[in-house]
C-alpha cells in the first residue's frame, strides 16, 4: 500500500484553494456543536468524526429513519480504482481507499459493522477490457503490490463458481453493508438524530457566530454546519453544488436465487457482491437523466444479462422475488467529490471573478470561507472510498491541523473547483 498521508501545512500557490484557518482561529473561540444534514455514509461519517472530537452533534434527516438513500443498498463494492495511466481519480481514490480500510477494518473484526473485506475480483469482460487492466497493472508500480492476475480457473475458484474470464484479484478489497456503517457512526454518544425533519433553509447569523437551520416545526443552532444532502436535495443549490443525481437499480436477491455461494466481491459490467444472511446484490443500472423513483423489471433484466455475462451459472433459473431497489448516485462534473469548507461565493465573486482571470495568482487575496461550513457531497458511485476520506478532512480544517491528502488532490476536491474552472475558462 502507498503512504500518502499529509504531515504539514502547505501555503497553495493558488490563493483560492488556500487551506481555511482553524474554527478558533476563524471566531475567536471553540466549536461546541454542530449540525450535519443528511443520515447517510456522508453525513454519518462526519456526524462520527466530529463527535471524535468531543462536539454535540445533531444530524437532520428528511426520510423516516437512516440510509435511506444511495447509502441503503444491502452491499457496495470497496476496491482500488484501475485506471490505465495513475491519473488524478486514481491518486484521489487511491487515498480514499486508504482512510476508508483504516476506519472500517477495525471495526469490521470486531462485528461493529458487516461486511468481508476478503478480495474483490475484477473481471475483465472481453479482450480490449483485459488489455487495459494488464496494462494497468504493468504501468502503476503500486497496482501489482495490491492485485494479482488470475486465469478463469483460478478466478472461478476464488468466486466459488463458474466463470469464462480471468481477472485482477484484490486480496483486502471487498463488500461492505453501507447501513451498518451509517447506523454504527449514528451511535455515537456525541451524535443525536433527529428523523423526518426536512431541512428548508440554513442561514449564518453574524452576531451570533451561529448557522440557524429552518425545519417545518422549530428552529435549530449550531457553531458548525455540515452539508452531506446526496444527490437529490434542494439544498445543493442553494449551497452552490453542482450534483447530477445519477439514477441506480441494484437487485437483491435470496439465498434461493443464487445457485451456488458467492464467495466474494466481483466486478464485472456491474458488480455483484455477498450481503448479510446469505443475500446478495448485483447491479447497477445507470439511467440517467431519469429521475423517477420507481424500480422497474427492465432495469432488474438488464442487472441479471450483465452477471450473466460473466459468471453464466450462478442465478437459479427464477429469481421471482428479488427485489429491485432505486437510489441516485450524487456525481459531480469531474467524478471526485466535493469536501471540506467551503469558500464564500460572493466574496470570491468581487474578489476574483470581476477581475480577470489571467492576471498572476499571486496578486489575488487567500480564499475566505464561510465560518464553520463544510460539505460531503459528491461521492458518486465510490462513496465507500471517499467518505471517511471527507469526514478526516472536515475534522482536520476545524481544528487547524494539516489536511489528510496532498496538495494537488486537496485542489482536485476542493468546493471552489468548478466556479474557478468556468472563470478560468473566461
Ligand atoms: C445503485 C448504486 C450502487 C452503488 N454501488 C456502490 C458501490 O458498490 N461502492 C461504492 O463505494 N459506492 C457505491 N454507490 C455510491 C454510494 O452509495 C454513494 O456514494 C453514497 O451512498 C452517498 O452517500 P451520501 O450520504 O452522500 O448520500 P445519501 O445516502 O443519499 O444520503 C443523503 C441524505 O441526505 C438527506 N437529505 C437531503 N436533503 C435533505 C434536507 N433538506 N433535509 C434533511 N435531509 C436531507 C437524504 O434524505 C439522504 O438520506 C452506489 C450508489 C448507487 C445509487
Amino acid at each position: 500500500m502507498v503512504i500518502l498521508q499529509q504531515t504539514q501545512w502547505y501555503k497553495s500557490k493558488t490563493p483560492w484553494y488556500e487551506p481555511p484557518a482553524s474554527f478558533f482561529q476563524q471566531t475567536g473561540r471553540e466549536p461546541k456543536t454542530a449540525i450535519v444534514i443528511g443520515a447517510g455514509l456522508a453525513g454519518a461519517s462526519a456526524a462520527y468524526q466530529l463527535a471524535q472530537l468531543g462536539l454535540q452533534v445533531q444530524v437532520l434527516e428528511q426520510a423516516h429513519s437512516m440510509a435511506q438513500g444511495a447509502s441503503g443498498n444491502l452491499a457496495g463494492a470497496l476496491h482500488p480504482l484501475v485506471t490505465a495511466d495513475w491519473n488524478l481519480r486514481s491518486q484521489w481514490y487511491a487515498q480514499g481507499l486508504q482512510a476508508s480500510l483504516a476506519f472500517v477494518q477495525p471495526r469490521l473484526a470486531t462485528g461493529q459493522i458487516s461486511g468481508e473485506l476478503s478480495g474483490l475480483m475484477h473481471l475483465a469482460v472481453d479482450e480490449k477490457n483485459r488489455q487495459r487492466m494488464q496494462q494497468a497493472v504493468q504501468r502503476v508500480a503500486h497496482l501489482s503490490g495490491l492485485a494479482h492476475w488470475c486465469d478463469a480457473a483460478q478466478a472461478s475458484q476464488k468466486l466459488g463458481g463458474k466463470t469464462a474470464q480471468s481477472g485482477l484479484f484484490f486480496p483486502n478489497a471487498g463488500w461492505l453493508n453501507p447501513p451498518s456503517i451509517v447506523k454504527y457512526c449514528l451511535a455515537h454518544s456525541g451524535v443525536s438524530v433527529k428523523y423526518a425533519c426536512p431541512v428548508l433553509a440554513a442561514e449564518y447569523d453574524k452576531r451570533n457566530q451561529a448557522w440557524l437551520i429552518s425545519t417545518p416545526n422549530r428552529g435549530w443552532q449550531a457553531d458548525v454546519l455540515v452539508v452531506a444532502t446526496g444527490a437529490i436535495s434542494g439544498l445543493n443549490e442553494v449551497f452552490s453544488l453542482p450534483i447530477r443525481p445519477v439514477k441506480g437499480q441494484v437487485t437483491s436477491l435470496k439465498p434461493e436465487h443464487q445457485a451456488w455461494v458467492l464467495k466474494c466481491a466481483v466486478a464485472h459490467q456491474g458488480y455483484s457482491a455477498p450481503a448479510p444472511k446469505g443475500y446478495a446484490v448485483t447491479g447497477a443500472t445507470f439511467e440517467a437523466p431519469d429521475l423517477s423513483p420507481e424500480s422497474s423489471e427492465q432495469a432488474d433484466q438488464q442487472n441479471r444479462a450483465m452477471v450473466q455475462a460473466s459468471l453464466p451459472d450462478w442465478l437459479c433459473s427464477t429469481t421471482k422475488g428479488a427485489l429491485g431497489r432505486v437510489s441516485f448516485r450524487p456525481t459531480t462534473p469531474d467524478h471526485l467529490p466535493i469536501i471540506g469548507a467551503q469558500p464564500d461565493f460572493d466574496w470570491m465573486m468581487r474578489q476574483y471573478f470581476s477581475a480577470s482571470s489571467s492576471h498572476t495568482p499571486y496578486r489575488f487575496p487567500p480564499v475566505v470561507y464561510q465560518p464553520g461550513l463544510y460539505v460531503s457531497n459528491g461521492h458518486g458511485a465510490r462513496g465507500l472510498m471517499s467518505v471517511f476520506l471527507a469526514a478526516e478532512l472536515i475534522s482536520a480544517q476545524l481544528v487547524g491541523k494539516p489536511p489528510p491528502l496532498s496538495a494537488k488532490l486537496y485542489a482536485a476536491s476542493h468546493p471552489a473547483r468548478f466556479a474557478v474552472r468556468h472563470w478560468q475558462r473566461g
